[in-house]
């Protein structure tokens, strides 16, 4: 009994000991005078639109939610914001760079609605530079964005450097206030063209939202109080993660390698009810998986790409091995396969698992609900693990348990009538 409290005690100690370096809080890296400068600069303008998928507008958008974020951080003490444009017109890349560092600004944010040419991608992401100096301190910025976003119920792609062919920085705004010695992040709050983000990003409302976001974001990075709104985020900014000055974050580090691999086991087939229970694991060390999809056709096609389940993209912590029921469409014989992906949007496809029987509800009489030949967007549904009982087993039990103690309670009663009244009817 000793032993084994002393093991306990061991491997929970163990455990304390190993856990990763990211997940200890921080103090911010980056030293500021007061007041903090901000350069809030909304991407795109005049002939820029940016993105118009769907109906969208970026260069709007992102003016709509620069001018609120700044209404918003001015609310803060110890805080001067400024916007590299007010009206629809657009700037080179150089130009609001330069007027950042103009300004002396802390930091250039440069805000922006995604969207993908595949449609497939969702979720919100920030670019931070991979030039050691100002990585540490994009990266800590770049949390307190994801953070605020994972609150609102986004997906998150992470916080990513992307490398020029030149070698430095692929994106302009990155290399040009790097170039000019001002930290600068970009801001990709949600893809316009996916389901799953767009109902985030269609009104003046969401556009409010992202904003107060971002400024909540900017106000816990350099730790601001504000008297009128009665907060103070001053212990904030010693809750960030931890970073190493002068290098860029393994977790940020442009992950070029696709994912090392990804199966997929079947564990039962319910070929009358047009489903399948998997296993499906991957494993990739650079980064994270974040998304997988399902293909019937052995891979020629996939269908929309589902959140991979446990992901942590802030902790790097992700299921390397999960239980999902998958739908099958009705009269098919599928040549079933997954596929995982990281946060550089790299691939790696299961095994093919093939079925030799047709999956088939059988027909009733009765009008029975059956399932679309278009699976694409139907999400499978996660088994809970570790499925210990189902809910009507539960009840079951429940019910057992209250008829026990019913007769326990009643069958003395019953035994000492039955006495009495034989007792009685012996004196008659
Ligand atoms: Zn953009």
């Amino acid at each position: 009994m000793k032993k084994r409290l002393f093991c306990m005690i061991l491997s929970i100690l163990l455990v304390l000991l190993c856990l990763p370096e990211n997940v200890q809080a921080a103090p911010r890296v980056q030293k500021t005078k007061s007041p903090v400068i901000v350069v809030l600069d909304p991407g795109h303008g005049g002939e820029n639109d940016g993105t118009t998928e769907c109906g969208f507008l970026e260069r709007e958008m992102t003016l709509t939610t620069a001018k609120i974020m700044a209404e918003e951080l001015r609310k803060f003490e110890g805080i001067t914001v400024y916007l590299t444009r007010e009206t629809d017109v657009d700037l080179s890349l150089k130009d609001r760079a330069k007027f950042a560092a103009e300004k002396k600004a802390d930091f250039l944010i440069s805000l922006h609605y995604n969207a993908s040419e595949s449609h497939y991608l969702f979720g919100s992401e920030v670019w931070i530079s991979l030039n050691p100096e100002y990585s540490p301190a994009g990266y800590q910025l770049g949390t307190c964005f994801l953070r605020e976003f994972r609150d609102m119920g986004l997906s998150l792609r992470g916080i990513k450097t992307k490398r020029h062919s030149k070698g430095s920085d692929y994106y302009g705004i990155l290399r040009e206030a790097v170039n000019l010695k001002t930290n600068a992040i970009i801001v990709e709050h949600c893809h316009v063209d996916h389901a799953a983000d767009n109902g985030f990003c269609d009104s003046q409302e969401d556009l409010e939202a992202f904003a107060k976001a971002d400024a909540r974001a900017v106000a816990k990075y350099f730790g601001l109080k504000s008297s009128s709104l009665g907060i103070d985020y001053s212990a904030e900014a010693d809750n960030l993660p931890e970073v190493e000055l002068g290098t860029v974050d393994h977790r940020a580090m442009q992950d070029a390698s696709n994912p090392e691999y990804c199966h997929l086991s079947l564990d039962k087939a319910y070929y009358d009810e047009d489903r399948v229970e998997v296993t499906i694991s991957g494993k990739d060390s650079d980064t994270n998986l974040i998304y997988y999809a399902i293909s019937y056709d052995g891979g020629k096609t996939f269908g929309d790409g589902i959140p991979w389940p446990e992901g942590d993209i802030l902790t790097g912590e992700f299921a390397g091995t999960f239980k999902a029921v998958i739908p099958i469409p009705d009269g098919t014989k599928p040549s079933l396969c997954v596929s995982c992906s990281n946060p550089y949007d790299l691939n790696c496809i299961s095994n093919v698992l093939t079925f030799d029987q047709v999956f088939q509800i059988p027909e009733e009489p009765s009008a029975q609900p059956s399932f679309e030949d278009k699976t694409d967007n139907v999400v499978p549904e996660l088994i809970e693990e570790p499925v210990d009982q189902t809910a009507s087993e539960t009840i079951l039990q429940l019910l057992m348990v209250g008829v026990a103690v019913v007769a326990i309670i009643f069958i003395p009663f019953l035994i000492a009538y039955l006495v009495v009244k034989s007792k009685k009817n012996k004196e008659e």
